[in-house]
């Protein structure tokens, strides 16, 4: 397996209240270096970013981006099974 071909994915928390938003935050993720792919779910407010490896594409990068759009926003926290 190449490690070049490998991609990262990242997932936030972004407040989103309609469609607009979701275009909003797609746009601006999409202009970042190194995304591949933006999936929304609004019903959840979760936007999960896919992004190529070599890039180094960073949650940080990635959340510092969306937040430029929404304040908001923070890194998804994966909820806990107990
Ligand atoms: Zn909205």
């Amino acid at each position: 397996m190449n490690p070049n071909n490998s991609l990262v994915k990242i997932e936030l928390k972004v407040p989103l209240c309609c469609q607009d938003c979701e275009e909003t935050v797609r746009v601006q993720l999409g202009e970042l270096e190194g995304v591949k792919d933006v999936n929304v779910d609004l019903s959840i407010q979760k936007v999960i970013v896919i992004g190529y490896n070599h890039v180094k594409l960073e949650p940080s990068t990635v959340l510092n981006s969306v937040k430029k759009v929404k304040n908001r926003a923070q890194l998804w926290i994966p909820s806990r099974i107990n």
